[in-house]
């Protein structure tokens, strides 16, 4: 399944939440933005490496569905929701063949996406193992866990709510 399905999906997701639910939804996205803050002010001697050298070699030649998933639009959407038109414009050029990533700006980069408010394999992945990173790598896939969990166990939540006595 495509991007555009994930979009959709993502929308949708948000979406369905009552009040209660988006203040906890905010909360796990500010957790997952500062862990992703953190990871970024660590890793800074890692990625002027990246731009020194490749410049990006990583967004190019790729299918973005393999490597952006519905939790990563569901975190971003909720945190940056005016470029939500933005992202649906890049969408609209998504395509069968791998090419250069649909929201690299113009074609060329940098990313549409404000730092920081990243898909998570975008912003975990360095072309070696980086133990300098390790931890901070560990807790933004922790707080992603914790998005996907949320969205999980949800229908679970919903029902016990209503089955409580003075619900
Ligand atoms: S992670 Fe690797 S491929 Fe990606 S920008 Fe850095 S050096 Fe280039
Ligand atoms: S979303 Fe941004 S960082 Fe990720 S592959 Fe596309 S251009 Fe690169």
């Amino acid at each position: 399944m495509g991007l555009n399905y994930s979009f959709k999906a993502a929308r949708k997701k948000i979406d369905s939440l009552n009040t209660g639910e988006r203040e906890a939804l905010a909360t796990i996205c500010r957790d997952i933005h500062q862990a992703q803050q953190v990871l970024s002010h660590k890793a800074a001697p890692i990625l002027e490496g990246c731009m020194a050298g490749c410049r990006g070699l990583c967004c190019r030649n790729i299918h973005p569905a393999d490597i952006i998933t519905e939790w990563d639009l569901v975190y971003i959407l909720t945190m940056a929701p005016e470029i939500e038109d933005a992202v649906a414009a890049c969408l609209a050029r998504e395509g069968f063949f791998p090419s250069d990533c649909i929201f690299l700006e113009n074609g060329t980069g940098p990313c549409l996406f404000p730092d920081s408010l990243r898909p998570e394999r975008c912003i975990i992945s360095f072309c070696r193992v980086e133990s300098s990173v390790e931890k901070e790598i560990g807790r933004v896939m922790a707080d992603f866990s914790r998005l996907i969990r949320f969205f999980i166990f949800r229908p679970l939540r919903r029902l016990t709510g209503w089955l409580r006595p003075n619900h």
